[in-house]
């Protein structure tokens, strides 16, 4: 048996396409696999269980078919997707994970996070992530009406497109939008783990580097906007593989 790891799909109405190939793999390979783990940015943006879109729609019930057939899908927010609530994850049979958080996975613990946190060298978006995780913020962006919601969203998204152009002039992009290795470094010692799987920096990827003279491993998982990306893992080992 096989254990599933993705994240990064970004899925919305404008890649039709990638919500497709999700959809034939939700309907093909998750059925025969132990669970699936979606790691974060499920999505590209939410504003609230209540936003009536069809991506939404049409995922939730994939979901929740996989689940029914018998494969647990574990679900942790992403930094697009952070207010998925659990009335979607009722909805989509989904049990949603606490970032960071430890499993056992064939007799041995591995650290599962987005990826986000481990980014502590882009302050100006560590400060958005704290506003934005604080639940009397959620609460209070929640009671707004969608259409309001819609709008926050669109200035939030040109916003960070505006935030990421203005690294890549600075010529920072590649070491600020990437993980720092003091936080990896930490997080390993913080959970006493081996194993980090973890996606957000679309850098697919197996990095080993030794943490306190033990061999750590990282396995960043790689983003669906070409196409999909699934680590798989059994008790002989992972694979880091794209899907088309
Ligand atoms: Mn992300």
């Amino acid at each position: 048996m096989t254990t599933l790891f993705i994240s990064d799909l970004h899925l919305d109405a404008e890649r039709p396409h990638i919500t497709e190939l999700f959809g034939r793999f939700l309907d093909a390979e998750a059925r025969d696999a132990e669970a699936l783990y979606i790691l974060g940015d499920l999505f590209e943006a939410w504003i609230g269980d209540d936003d009536p879109s069809d991506t939404a729609t049409f995922v939730a019930d994939r979901l929740r078919d996989l689940a029914d057939a018998g494969t647990p899908v574990w679900f942790m927010h992403g930094n697009r997707d952070f207010l998925v609530g659990q009335d979607f994850a009722g909805r989509a049979g989904m049990t949603i994970l606490p970032d960071p958080t430890v499993i056992q996975l064939y007799g041995k613990p591995v650290l599962l996070m987005h990826g986000d946190t481990l980014c502590t060298d882009d302050v100006a978006y560590q400060q958005f992530r704290a506003q934005t995780r604080n639940p009397a913020w959620q609460a209070q962006f929640l009671s707004q009406p969608l259409a309001a919601r819609i709008a926050f969203a669109k200035q939030a998204r040109e916003a960070s497109q505006a935030h990421q152009s203005g690294l890549a002039s600075e010529g920072t992009m590649d070491t600020i939008t990437d993980v720092a290795p003091a936080a990896v470094a930490a997080a390993f010692q913080q959970f006493g783990v081996d194993t980090l799987i973890h996606g957000h920096t679309h850098r697919p990827a197996v990095h080993v580097r030794e943490v306190d003279g033990r061999p750590r491993e990282r396995v960043v998982l790689g983003d669906w906007y070409e196409q999909g990306s699934v680590l798989r893992v059994d008790r002989q080992g992972h694979r880091l593989d794209t899907l088309a």
